[in-house]
């Protein structure tokens, strides 16, 4: 059981998270982002379509799928979008002791030469959370695709992003062959949706995520 858009309660319980970008910016952006790639079968299909609408993103990648395609690493990379550590082996946090999950988390953050650390299911326990916002931008999500899910039809998925995406949503979807059918059905349909409602596509960086604001005035409340 999964909630395609993440309550605000939720989000107030994690205020070191971010969930969405409150950054104001004189366009309306929305932040795609794709987790679980890089693979040669799906992640260059998803870079055409973003080039096609000059579409910024955000690939969360497994350490190993980068690993083992530096090229299509490199792609990613080379076209502007932001790289972010999803850890190397995609660890199920609840699942997992601490050490090894940090140590398998900062391995990839050294990898990937990024800050920006999303956890795979959105699973963490609390002290992981707690030393994670520490080290790392822990970005999670306000609005889930459900792109993953067999259940849903890519009508599904679409109607769960364009119902609930607004100005400064974090958007989750795949770039995994799970993913497939949904992402290559929906992608091209949510690029054109939002670019005619005048929305850009922007990447998640560590200076936008990290901006005065809603974030940080959380992070000082807490310290
Ligand atoms: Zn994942």
């Amino acid at each position: 059981m999964y909630l395609i858009k993440t309550p605000r309660v939720i989000q107030k319980l994690f205020p070191n998270f971010h969930w969405r970008v409150e950054a104001k910016s004189p366009q309306p952006s929305i932040y795609l982002t794709f987790d679980d790639g890089p693979i040669p079968h799906l992640t260059p299909w998803v870079l055409e379509q973003l080039a096609q609408y000059d579409a910024k993103a955000t690939f969360f990648c497994v350490g190993n799928n980068a690993r083992r395609y530096p090229t299509v690493l490199q792609q990613v990379i080379d076209a502007g979008h932001t790289v972010g550590n999803h850890t190397m082996h995609h660890l199920d946090g609840w699942k997992t002791d601490n050490v090894p999950y940090f140590h398998d988390a900062r391995h990839c953050a050294v990898q990937l030469k990024t800050s920006l650390f999303r956890p795979p299911y959105g699973r963490l326990k609390p002290s992981q959370a707690q030393f994670l916002q520490r080290h790392y931008e822990v970005v999670m999500w306000d609005v889930l695709s459900g792109d993953f899910d067999p259940e849903l039809t890519p009508e599904d998925c679409y109607d769960n992003v364009v119902d609930n995406a607004k100005a400064g949503s974090i958007v989750v979807m795949h770039d995994s062959l799970k993913a497939e059918e949904n992402v290559r059905a929906i992608l091209p349909r949510i690029l054109k949706h939002f670019t005619e409602l005048g929305y850009t596509f922007a990447s998640l960086t560590p200076e936008l995520l990290t901006k005065p604001g809603v974030v940080a005035d959380a992070r000082l409340k807490t310290a």
